[in-house]
């Protein structure tokens, strides 16, 4: 079969490999339908993922056909369609019993697929523990919307969650890449008073304004005049980074109200700088690292009962043979890019 794959630093190629066979009795094969390009991807592809091992398979987000299951599964079959969650985690761990899935203690928990052992920009890919690794997708639900499900959508229904959000909050959302749109649907469901995004990018924020009038998109040189003069409190109650630049970090403290929530989703590029005298007295709250996907059935009834729908961000689909071209579009940002989707 074909698989792209993590060369070397700087390199990805589609190699044939072999199909990928079931190692556990609580593996399953998918026939992969459809996968995402995700920014982590490029992470890894510029190095900047030090645990990601050279002639993997990546790739983590994606939908398919269970096509064989070991004999210890019980929550899936052959033929069901189902979501694939970004994470590795047995369920049975001390962290996974805590829902902290991200840090499940079996050696492949966390994030495995696509970085550590081989993952779904392929036709097929293996998913260790498949009952909790799984997600049925209801009938009335397309591959196209559940696509987010096991990683973009999770993060951001795991970054709204932890963010703690009331009904008098302002919230702000730095970045509208797809973390960022996620994550705001995600927020939308709490019905905060008011959201902000903050973005640089043109066309993103017309797509923020087009996409959800309710919600106020501004460029970052208007934002802190703006939260000045709309945030009585001082600044946003909630804060969620989802933009992973130097700048964006210090934006996320600078316009936080005293004792906010500062939630950290984004994966950055080098360490960041927490200028502890700059924000002495402050008494900010920071919740920092990466997504814990245990709520993809939660996901998919939200999709299924209308209420989040992610399919306008996927705006280019190509064959697996095309992904080069996949990836050229969505790392230069080329022809108003938001996610590319591969159909294997
Ligand atoms: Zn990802
Ligand atoms: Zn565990």
């Amino acid at each position: 079969m074909l698989a792209y794959t993590y060369v070397e630093k700087g390199k990805f190629a589609l190699l044939e490999k072999p199909r990928p066979q079931l190692t556990d009795d609580r593996d399953a094969i998918v026939k992969v339908t459809l996968a995402s390009v995700c920014t982590s991807d490029l992470h890894i592809k510029h190095g900047s993922v030090p645990r990601a091992v050279p002639g993997i398979t990546v790739g983590h987000e994606m939908v398919g056909v269970v096509e064989e299951v070991g004999k210890a599964v019980k929550n899936v079959k052959k033929g069901d369609r189902v979501a694939v969650n970004v994470e590795t985690f047995c369920g049975e761990c001390f962290f996974c019993k805590n829902g902290f899935v991200n840090n499940c203690a079996d050696a492949n928990g966390g994030w495995a697929l696509g970085c550590r052992i081989d993952g779904g920009q392929a036709e097929y890919v293996r998913v260790p523990f498949a009952d909790t690794g799984l997600t049925g997708i209801p009938d009335n639900v397309t591959d196209e919307q559940a696509l987010f499900v096991g990683d973009l959508l999770s993060t951001g229904y795991w970054a709204a969650k932890i963010s703690e959000i009331s009904p008098d909050d302002t919230v702000l959302i730095i970045g509208a890449g797809p973390t960022g749109l996620c994550t705001l649907q995600c927020v939308l469901l709490h019905r905060p008073k008011q959201v902000i995004v903050c973005e640089k990018d043109a066309f993103r924020l017309d797509f923020v304004r087009k996409n959800y009038p309710s919600v106020t998109a501004l460029p970052p040189e208007s934002l802190l005049d703006y939260i000045g003069k709309n945030c009585p409190r001082g600044g946003a109650d909630r804060v969620i980074e989802a933009g992973g630049t130097d700048k964006t970090f210090r934006m996320a403290w600078q316009s936080a109200r005293a004792n906010a929530i500062v939630t950290i989703v984004a994966l950055y590029d080098k360490a960041q700088i927490l200028p502890l005298p700059d924000m002495y007295g402050k008494n900010l709250i920071f919740k920092t690292g990466g997504v814990d996907g245990c709520d993809c059935d939660k996901i998919l009834k939200l999709i299924a009962e209308g209420k989040l729908d992610t399919t306008a961000l996927i705006t280019h689909t190509f064959s697996l043979s095309e992904i080069d071209k996949a990836y050229d579009i969505f790392e230069n940002r080329k022809n108003g890019v938001i996610k590319t989707a591969i159909r294997p």
